[in-house]
């Protein structure tokens, strides 16, 4: 790992410690800092801004869209709390990167993408990068994807005006959602959604954050998802 990489780990920890009274968790468990540290954030952002790759920090990956900062991308996934055996569904695939995290710690990644060209370029890093374990569509998942739902873990890194009623009913019992829940560029707040055992729902406010909106252009496609236009 390059020293660049290691001090963006140091600094994801940092941050847990400074924000752990919000988010109940001082530290990020082993197996998701191993995680970041397996995935190189360089493979997932343009040549122009790869001198910058390893800055905690959000990028741009064209199409008025970013790659998320590190520390919430450890954050998000650390509140999913996966096991080898679970399967995730994330909305907005983005450049690829969350959903190569996910993919080191969880069975099976599904991943929507809105944006054509993003999916297309995350597929072919995917292929590249030799990940057997992650699907990507191009589609509007607001209403996820019904096809391969029920899920252990649903992650929407782009924030929704309010909390799909769709991605709750594909948790499995004792599933996950996490999503930043906000006006556009508005006041937005990371929240866990969970499905218990006997299917109670339960929600909890964890973090203030700034995500791009999560556009929802009315098309119901969880049933086909590979039929959305851009
Ligand atoms: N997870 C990404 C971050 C992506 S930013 C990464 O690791 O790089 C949010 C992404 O959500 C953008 O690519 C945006 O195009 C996408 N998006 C926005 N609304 C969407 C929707 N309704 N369905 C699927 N993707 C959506």
């Amino acid at each position: 790992m390059q020293e660049a990489q290691q001090q963006m780990l140091d600094t994801i920890a940092a941050e847990a410690r400074y924000t752990a009274d919000y988010t109940g968790r001082s530290r990020f468990s082993p197996a998701v800092m191993q995680a970041l540290g397996e995935v190189d954030r360089a493979a997932f952002v343009s040549p122009a801004y790869r001198d910058r790759a390893y800055d905690n920090g959000p990028l741009p990956i064209g199409d008025g869209q970013t790659i998320s900062q590190p520390y919430i991308v450890a954050l998000m996934t650390e509140l999913l709390d996966l096991t080898p055996d679970s399967v995730v569904l994330e909305i907005g695939t983005g450049s690829g990167y969350q959903a190569a995290v996910l993919a080191q710690l969880a069975r099976q990644v599904y991943s929507l993408e809105r944006f054509c060209g993003l999916a297309e370029t995350a597929r072919e890093r995917f292929t590249r990068l030799g990940y057997t374990n992650i699907e990507v569509r191009c589609a509007n998942g607001y209403n996820g994807w019904r096809e391969k739902a029920p899920f252990d873990g649903i992650i929407v890194t782009a924030a929704a005006p309010d909390i799909p009623p769709a991605l709750v009913a594909q948790l499995k019992p004792g599933g996950r959602l996490v999503i930043p829940v906000g006006p556009p560029y508005g006041y937005q707040v990371l929240m866990v959604v969970t499905r218990d055992a006997a299917g109670k729902i339960e929600q909890r406010k964890v973090l203030g954050v700034a995500f791009v909106p999560l556009i929802d252009d009315g098309i119901d496609n969880g049933d086909e998802a590979g039929r959305s236009k851009q």
